[in-house]
């Protein structure tokens, strides 16, 4: 059939018939039918139906300049025509790909001048590890291959990938997590904080569980420590300010490295060029992915620092390890496209300085509505908790029997209002373009309270 006849349901149709989706339950996807996007411009998306989306999270925490950049799209045809692919290996290089190695080490923190390309943020992370445990080799310890990560932390969908992420559902499925690669407790106030204690204790106190866990494995078997600056896909949880600089402290003293993965908060999410500056700590490795190409193609990789990247190129002879499309050519001219947007557009600053801000501003303001435990924004990604019952000078906000069941309830209502939020247990949250003004905030936030207002 010729695809410009079909109608949504043909589409839905052929979708159930043969496209296995990620994280879907076929049956319900079959029940129901996918809602199918057919374009985007700036923050809005219009579905197969015509009907126009908010899209409060940039896709997956990806598309941070925008759909229909005319840049990017240039970029892309300009390579394609010149040189669509040619690969990185055996001492074989092109344009792109060295001009954006070029940029990201002018735009990382001053210890990273190295860049390793793959073509997600998964494979980034199996680059993580397979990086951290050669330079512990060719440093002479190579029982040191132990990493730590921490319960509810996302870091892919690859075998090491979702072994470094805690999500239990996943590690129940295909017998993860894989060896040498153990957990600690995430730093979620509202779940782990005890009576009385404030946001710095608790900060200073859930960092103090990566020192019990390199206790109780052998300081001499742990390798490195990663976490995301912000949890991002495990809902948002932003850390206290003590947090890091703990972590950070923990790490020097122990000699371990200390792994940023950036995947969601690099390039501006959180009002700074890397998460990891917002934090005020210093990483040895930042993984990076989605926002380095605002989505508009696959690419990702590892910044290297400088510790690791002087052993692995002054001793480590050949690293055995690759993608086929790492430095892909027409992915990193898109990506030089992009990041010419965030520059010329001061799209960190503006995060930083005016947005950043106003959304704060604004979720603090939906403190006052009896679904809402906690609305809490770092930069311009946020989190609103829905309870039960909110909190009183006696008593902490109580939660809903079933978190996964109101998250659900109000992601439908966002669903048929024109907007797009997505639901993590109980925890409502957002990742909107870089792009957005204060009026757009506003409208967003209309639609959240309209949203907040239909679920309660
Ligand atoms: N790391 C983090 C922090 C992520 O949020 C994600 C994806 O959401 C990944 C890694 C995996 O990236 P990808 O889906 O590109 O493989």
């Amino acid at each position: 059939m010729n695809t410009l006849d079909r109608t949504t349901k043909d589409w839905q149709a052929a979708d159930a018939a043969h496209f296995l989706h990620p994280f879907t339950d076929h049956q319900a996807l079959s029940a129901k039918g996918s809602r199918i996007i057919t374009r985007g411009e700036g923050v809005w998306l219009w579905d197969s139906e015509g009907q126009k989306i908010f899209d409060a999270m940039s896709g997956l925490w990806c598309v941070n300049v925008g759909y229909g950049r005319q840049e990017l799209i240039d970029a892309a045809t300009q390579q394609l025509q010149t040189l669509p692919f040619y690969n990185a290996f055996f001492q074989t290089a092109t344009t792109p790909s060295i001009a954006l190695a070029e940029k990201l080490a002018q735009l990382s923190p001053p210890q990273f001048q190295h860049v390793f390309f793959s073509g997600s943020g998964s494979e980034g992370n199996d680059t993580i590890v397979r990086l951290v445990r050669r330079y512990w080799d060719l440093q002479g310890h190579p029982g040191r291959h132990t990493i730590i990560s921490r319960i509810n932390a996302y870091h892919g969908s690859t075998m090491a990938g979702a072994s470094l992420g805690g999500m239990v559902d996943m590690h129940a499925q295909g017998g993860l997590p894989i060896p040498g690669i153990v957990h600690i407790e995430q730093p979620y106030f509202a779940q782990h904080a005890q009576p009385g204690e404030s946001h710095d204790e608790f900060g200073r106190r859930a960092a103090s569980w990566l020192e019990y866990k390199i206790l109780e494995v052998g300081p001499d078997k742990v390798a490195a420590f990663i976490g995301e600056p912000v949890q991002g896909a495990g809902g948002v949880i932003i850390p206290p300010d003590t947090y890091w600089p703990e972590i950070q402290r923990i790490c020097d003293q122990y000699g371990i490295l200390l792994v940023s993965d950036e995947v969601i908060c690099g390039f501006g999410r959180t009002g700074h060029m890397f998460g990891c500056e917002r934090f005020g700590v210093r990483p040895d490795l930042i993984t990076f992915a989605k926002g380095v190409s605002s989505g508009y193609i696959p690419l990702g990789g590892v910044l290297v620092g400088d510790r690791v990247a002087r052993v692995l190129i002054e001793q480590g002879g050949e690293f055995n390890h690759g993608y086929t499309y790492s430095g892909h050519p027409v992915a990193c001219a898109v990506a030089l496209a992009n990041l010419g947007v965030i520059e010329r557009e001061g799209l960190v600053q503006r995060v930083h300085d005016d947005t950043g801000p106003y959304l704060a501003q604004q979720f603090a303001a939906l403190q006052g509505h009896p679904l809402v435990g906690e609305a809490e924004t770092c930069g311009l990604m946020g989190a609103i908790r829905l309870v039960r019952r909110q909190a009183t000078a006696d008593a902490p906000a109580e939660p809903f029997a079933s978190s996964l069941s109101v998250g659900m309830v109000c992601r439908g209502h966002c669903f048929n209002n024109g907007l797009i939020m997505r639901a993590v247990g109980d925890r409502m949250i957002i990742a909107p373009p870089l792009i957005l003004t204060r009026e757009l905030i506003d409208e967003m936030m209309a639609r959240i309270r309209r949203c907040l207002e239909l679920t309660w």
